[in-house]
């Protein structure tokens, strides 16, 4: 990397592997679960986990359809449907003792419904085993199908999220067949079936766009009825991916999430190390006193 793109020191931080983590990913790798706090070597993972009992599950397998050039989950063509997924999910999210659960998932595209019903049965599931337990569901677009959103839906997340991930220039290139308008139009369909469920989005900056253009893409959001938005820096998973054009300082995150608040979302995380799903549990429960 160039001279004056190396890291920051508020990007250098350790990361916490104690006994009781270890544990845990003991736990994940019997029950053949993947989540996308270890997948993605996400900083946040051991104040998630162990102090605010929230994780991001990544189900329907780990192997997706698309190849988002700045993710880091393998590309390919999944074989297995595993129906016995969503009760592994919920026997771990009662193990770990979690009060918020965001899953997630890779894109199905190779399946008719991109997976639906086994985000519904998961949440259900979840619901069953951990009822005071809040889930978020951060599905992909479905490739639009809204047959498959309603199947979703009919299971009652807590929280809609589905990331639009940077602006609108950069989308072709940032993300895999996915387009900027879809991604819109979907948050806004979610709303439409069920006007009290919050939804949320999340943005990674760093990738060469514009402040105006994430203003832009804050305006965006509103106007397809979003509540909640989250932004944070995008890091390079490994060589191969999307170069950082730019680290924020953590001062343009505080005012990018200032702006945020002051055009009406009524929740923004913003910050160097913010995750889709990081205090998502302050969401949930700002959102249900609303
Ligand atoms: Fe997992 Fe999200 Fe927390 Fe990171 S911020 S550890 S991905 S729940
Ligand atoms: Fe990664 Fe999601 Fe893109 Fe698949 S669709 S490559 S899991 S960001």
């Amino acid at each position: 990397q160039q001279e004056h793109l190396r890291k920051p020191e508020w990007l250098k931080i350790k990361l916490n592997t104690n006994k009781e983590y270890t544990g845990l990913k003991k736990m994940m790798r019997e029950k053949r679960l993947h989540t996308v706090c270890e997948e993605a070597r996400c900083p946040n993972i051991h104040e998630c986990w162990a102090s605010r009992k929230t994780a991001t599950f990544m189900i329907l397998g780990d192997v997706c359809t698309r190849g988002c050039r700045f993710c880091a989950v393998k590309t390919g063509l999944p074989t297995e449907l595993d129906w016995q997924e969503p009760e592994r999910v919920a026997e771990s999210v009662e193990l770990m003792g979690l009060r918020h659960v965001v899953v997630t998932a890779v894109a199905r595209d190779d399946l008719q419904d991109g997976g639906a019903a086994v985000f519904a049965e998961t949440i259900r599931a979840i619901r069953r085993r951990v009822p005071f337990c809040t889930v978020e569901v951060l599905p992909s677009d479905m490739k639009g199908d809204y047959e498959s959103l309603h199947t979703l839906m009919d299971a009652k997340p807590d929280i809609f999220n589905h990331n639009i991930e940077t602006v609108r220039r950069l989308t072709k290139k940032v993300r895999a067949r996915a387009t900027y308008d879809r991604s819109l139009e979907l948050l806004k369909r979610v709303k439409e079936i069920s006007p009290n469920t919050p939804t949320k989005s999340s943005i990674m900056v760093g990738l060469g766009e514009e402040k105006e253009e994430i203003i832009q893409a804050m305006d965006d959001l509103l106007a397809h009825n979003v509540d909640i938005m989250t932004i944070g820096q995008y890091l390079q998973p490994t060589k191969k991916h999307l170069d950082v054009v730019r680290y924020y300082h953590p001062d343009e995150f505080a005012e990018l999430k200032e702006i945020a608040l002051s055009k009406g979302f009524r929740h923004c995380e913003a910050g160097p190390l913010v995750r889709s799903s990081y205090h998502a549990d302050e969401q949930v429960n700002e959102a249900a006193r609303q």
